[in-house]
């Protein structure tokens, strides 16, 4: 299961397959990550630091963390993509195409000058969330979205 919490300036990665229940982070930072809570994460409750220092200490990678640089990342579920959005404009963007076996993801861009920053995972994580929650499986074709599904 794959999961992306994004709240102010921070966009939080979760990879339940690597997630080994050390808990570190529940320990680390109480008051957002609770596996008595639905989401178990809340980015709402406590100051970015706090919460990026925690994700640090995650002994196996199943959380990850990058800034949102005032960048949004919206599900277009009706054109089968998601987009990134800064200060009005979309710069960058990932396609997906559903078929029988599956959503088939083909394609994933930023635009040059905003890359580096995280926002093409977050772009594929918006998707690898969507067909998660509609038990729909995935199908990365796109040498990208390959990329962060191996990590
Ligand atoms: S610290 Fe990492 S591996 Fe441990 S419970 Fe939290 S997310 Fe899972």
């Amino acid at each position: 299961m794959h999961r992306l919490y994004e709240y102010g300036d921070i966009a939080v990665f979760w990879d339940s397959e690597k997630c080994r229940h050390a808990k570190r982070c529940v320990t680390g930072s109480p008051k957002t990550f609770s596996f008595e809570r639905r989401p178990w994460i809340d980015l709402t409750q406590a100051p970015t630091m706090e919460i990026w220092q925690t994700i640090d200490k995650c002994p196996t990678g199943a959380l990850s963390c990058v800034y949102t640089h005032e960048t949004g990342i919206e599900l277009d579920e009706d054109n089968s993509r998601s987009v990134a959005i800064c200060n009005g404009e979309q710069i960058g963007e990932c396609d997906f195409r559903k078929t029988q076996d599956g959503w088939v993801i083909y394609h994933t861009e930023v635009m040059p000058e905003h890359e580096g920053k995280g926002i093409a995972k977050r772009l594929v994580y918006k998707i690898l969330e969507a067909a998660d929650k509609s038990k729909v499986k995935v199908i990365p074709t796109c040498s990208y979205a390959k990329k962060v599904l191996s990590e």
